[in-house]
């Protein structure tokens, strides 16, 4: 027998629930949707039945052949109603509506300062396929185990089991449908201003890329009232929606202007506090660097090429006291943040829904390409 599925006193018991879910089975090629068997919840444990998950790049990523283990269900922005609660948990009851976020151990240094996203198990536990501390997958197709567990709920599938927890009860007047990508990619975004750059009223930013990460990233700072905000962004469809949402500035880096200059400009002449890379290309790290003011803060939340160094000089980043983060989801502990984020968005400050376009759960694949291709920022999945 497979040691994910036997041989452990943590392992779940038989399971008669079916759910649909997208496969992946082998990297670069397309989820398939299969049905799988997916186990009662454990003590600690919620069983969710998912109805919106939104779709990240991390996801494209671990498709494509990350290592994670296949055959996998990834998905990580899952929203859905709780249908089983495990025996130990408290404060959830079937029903309940929750958001899942990522996946953390609880009981590290860096968990119990609340700063879940910096886990000392944040890679096994979020990328693993199952959890590390011996227990089995709770996934499983004809008896042969699927890896599930991605980010601790594997969101592409009807029902999921998570830990209480990873996921953050939202009420139920919410459209929980659309809720999912607070989980990740709109907390990483919006957390990097709000949490990691703290950013002070007044001060001028500039984000390159205007993905979901990055333009959450621009509704935060037009929230805490920057004083420029400033997208850096090839696409003018993206630029425009920026200017909607809060951009003071927009620049195209491929017009053949100054972006340097272009930059320093829109921030008011001489430069800007805070620079946010959400693209992982080397070279705008450097191009940031340049254009922080002295103790500016540059934050790296772009996944970078495997290969990839710092392109600038350290006595550039000294000489003016710049501070470096690679930023983990957005220094977010989800319990907080998420429901500050959901206050936002109610008073109006942060219109996340608008980067979102649905697909049904069986058009995955067309959302994921809409995503590569750019022509969607924010697919979410409904079930
Ligand atoms: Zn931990
Ligand atoms: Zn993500």
């Amino acid at each position: 027998m497979n040691a994910l599925v036997d041989g452990s006193p943590l392992q779940h018991t038989a399971s008669a629930r079916r759910a649909r879910a997208a496969l992946a089975r082998r990297p670069q090629t397309p989820l398939l949707l299969e049905d799988i068997d997916v186990a009662e919840p454990r003590a600690d444990e919620l069983l969710v039945r998912m109805v919106g998950s939104g779709i990240c790049h991390t996801d494209i990523v671990c498709r494509d052949g990350f290592p994670v283990p296949m055959p996998i269900v990834l998905g990580h922005e899952g929203a859905g109603v709780v249908e089983a609660v495990g025996a130990a948990v408290t404060g959830y009851a079937p029903g309940d509506h929750v958001v899942m976020s990522f996946n953390s151990c609880g009981s590290c240094a860096n968990c119990e300062s609340h700063e879940p996203a910096y886990c000392h198990q944040f890679l096994g536990l979020n990328f693993g396929g199952a959890f590390q501390d011996g227990r089995a997958t709770p996934l499983s197709q004809n008896g042969e185990p699927i890896f599930g567990n991605f980010f601790g709920q594997s969101s592409f599938a009807s029902l999921a089991i998570v830990r209480a927890s990873n996921a953050v009860k939202v009420d139920k007047s919410l459209p929980l449908a659309m809720l999912g990508p607070l989980g990740c990619g709109i907390q990483t975004g919006a957390g990097a201003v709000m949490n990691t750059f703290k950013l002070k009223p007044g001060r001028a930013i500039v984000v390159f890329g205007g993905g979901a990460v990055g333009l959450s990233a621009v509704m935060a700072a037009k929230a805490l009232k920057a004083s420029a905000v400033i997208l850096v962004e090839p696409n003018s469809q993206r630029r425009a929606l920026a200017l909607e949402l809060g951009a003071t500035a927009t620049i195209d880096p491929l017009d053949g202007s100054d972006t340097l200059a272009a930059i320093r400009a829109a921030g008011g002449g001489t430069g800007v506090s805070y620079a946010l890379d959400t693209t992982g290309i080397p070279s705008v790290a450097a191009t940031a660097t340049e254009v922080l003011l002295p103790n500016g803060q540059l934050g790296l939340i772009g996944i970078p090429p495997p290969d990839a160094h710092f392109p600038m000089s350290i006595m550039s980043a000294y000489v003016k006291g710049i501070g470096i983060k690679c930023i983990v989801e957005g220094d977010s502990d989800p319990h907080t943040f998420i429901p500050q984020l959901i206050a936002l968005h109610q008073d109006g400050q942060l219109p996340f829904d608008r980067l979102i376009k649905t697909f049904p759960f069986e058009q995955i694949n067309e959302a994921i390409a809409s995503s590569e291709n750019g022509s969607v920022i924010k697919p979410v999945v409904l079930f």
